[in-house]
């Protein structure tokens, strides 16, 4: 492992960085930037240094109330009245500002959570790609669709009308793409929002917000409140609320569906994962190594679908470690602003201690590290900040908690399964022994025995031999990693509602 000394670089770049907001004391509602109700602050700590560099209002309920009223005036308006053509043309707009804000996005992006600039550089054109995607689907929303009645004797008109204003809740983890996601649909669907991102990533999301406001979407139809989960909560709750939208963890999510259920609100989901890589007797290790650490390690680790346990047949055990250890061995841990960083701190302090814990529980139950297992303050150059190495463990078993839980951090699990005769029936077995079912890979040189054994996996998503989100494609977690979809035609159909008007043919 390579270990930047990152103070002078730190010190040196952070001092030139201008961001546009950093001390703030304003959410966003009926289309401006206004004083919050409360006095207090939530601090935005770097994770690379554990300095605090900004800070943004600690909502209240009173909040809430501005954002979501706001939001209900501009759904009583014109926006969901607006043809569906002409409100993909204001998505198209949001595009392009936020194509203009790719540098402020990247950068806050990175100086609040701590991922590489590597990563949170493609976050802008990821985000234009999703605005741009769902605009294509405008076509859906406006043609005519009458169902004649089977038996004859009438007709159907199938109208799709938006929820209405729709809470959206983010996470940490990528906080602008995990809220766009579902700003765009919502959007699309003629529906107005509020957004509350999570408390350690407050601030790159009020870029987004400028570029909305600079496509001239009108007043009220996009609003922010920033605070704690117990505003969240106010949120998710709020009368006015027709619909909730959360990314985040599975215990927070079990809690937001009690809240919707009682309520009968519509919720979509999107929670945490365990996933795994089923690696096959015939994979080409070269091959996977290439695409390892986005495939099972993207964003230090802190990505919901990434598979951080990989399966391997005992006929290639120690090959298959080798390689693996080999590969993130090479990876630079680092200053996340540095161009070449391809691990960077977790993203916050409690993280930190959640993923030590993780890696003494992995010691403690007798997995062997192969790489990795400190903080990497242990080991040099990263005195400050939530860093910790990059770790692989071998001789994992199924029973073990760093085999079965969340670690949400830069953690790679090993398995060996059993290829007596070439069957996988096992690898299969251990992928699908999990309460969660969010993403999954199949390594293998045989396209049609790849699929196969996709198919046979029990979770949202699998990629073959590579792994990345298709906007157009349906995302979600089966069991605990989630309820409902977002992506595709299916994401949109989240954001309405359905009337059928009979009448005679
Ligand atoms: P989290 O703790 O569940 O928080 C997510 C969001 O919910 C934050 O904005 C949080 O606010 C808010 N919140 C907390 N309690 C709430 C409540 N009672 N009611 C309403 N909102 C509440 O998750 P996280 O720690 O930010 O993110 C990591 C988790 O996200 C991991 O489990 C990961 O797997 C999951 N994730 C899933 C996906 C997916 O697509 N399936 C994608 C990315 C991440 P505060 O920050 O203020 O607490
Ligand atoms: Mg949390």
């Amino acid at each position: 492992m390579t270990f930047a000394t990152h103070d002078a670089f730190s010190l040196a770049v952070r001092a030139k960085i201008s961001l546009p907001h950093t001390h703030v004391d304003t959410i966003f509602f009926d289309g401006a930037w206004q004083p919050a109700q409360g006095t207090c602050r939530n601090p935005v700590t770097d994770p690379a240094t554990g300095d605090v560099w900004g800070s943004v209002p600690d909502g209240t309920p009173e909040d809430v109330d501005a954002a979501v009223g706001s939001a209900q005036r501009a759904f009583a308006g014109e926006w969901p009245r607006l043809a569906p053509s002409r409100r993909a043309a204001y998505l198209v707009r949001i595009a392009e500002e936020v194509e203009k804000r790719a540098e402020e996005l990247s950068l806050t992006n990175s100086r609040e959570n701590g991922s590489p600039v590597a990563e949170s550089a493609g976050a802008a054109a990821n985000a234009a790609s999703i605005f741009r995607y769902f605009a294509t689907l405008a076509d859906y929303l406006e043609g005519e669709d009458v169902r004649p009645f089977p038996h004859g004797g009438g007709e159907s008109v199938v109208r799709r009308d938006p929820l209405g204003v729709c809470a959206l809740i983010a996470p940490w983890n990528f906080p602008i793409n995990l809220v766009v996601i579902k700003l765009a649909p919502a959007l699309l669907a003629g529906c107005t929002v509020v957004i509350k991102p999570a408390s350690p990533t407050p601030l790159s999301i009020r870029v987004i917000i400028e570029a909305v406001a600079a496509a001239g979407v009108p007043a009220g139809v996009v609003n922010l409140v920033t605070g704690s989960g117990r505003l969240g909560d106010v949120l998710v709750k709020h009368p006015v609320v027709a619909k909730v939208a959360f990314t985040g963890s599975t215990p927070v999510g079990r809690k937001i569906a009690a809240a919707c259920g009682e309520l009968l609100r519509p919720v979509t989901l999107e929670l945490g994962g365990k996933s795994s890589a089923i690696v096959l007797p015939d994979a080409d290790l070269d091959a996977m190594s290439k695409v390892l650490i986005k495939s099972s390690m993207r964003n230090t680790g802190q990505t919901c679908y990434i598979s951080t346990r990989i399966l391997a047949p005992a006929s290639r055990y120690d090959e298959v470690v080798d390689m693996v250890t080999a590969t993130i061995a090479a990876a630079k841990q680092g200053d996340p602003l540095e161009p070449d960083t391809v691990f960077g701190p977790c993203a916050t302090e409690s993280q930190y201690r959640t993923v030590l814990e993780y890696i003494d529980s992995g010691l403690a139950e007798g997995a062997r590290a192969t790489i990795g297992g400190r903080p990497a303050t242990l080991s040099g150059g990263l005195e400050h900040g939530y860093f910790v190495e990059p770790t692989v463990f071998a001789d994992v078993t199924p029973d073990m908690r760093i085999s079965r839980e969340e670690i949400f951090g830069p953690v790679i699990c090993i398995l060996k399964y059993n290829d007596d005769g070439g069957t996988v029936d096992e690898a299969v077995a251990l992928a699908n022994n999990t309460e969660f079912g969010l993403g999954g890979l199949v390594f293998g040189k045989d396209p049609d025995a790849s699929l196969a054994v996709a198919d046979r996996m029990d979770t949202g998503s699998v990629g073959l031999n590579f792994f990345a989100s298709n906007h157009a494609a349906p995302f979600g977690g089966r069991h605990d990693s989630g309820l409902g979809t977002e992506y595709g035609i299916e994401g949109l159909n989240a954001y309405l509602s359905y009337k059928s008007i009979h009448r005679r043919a």
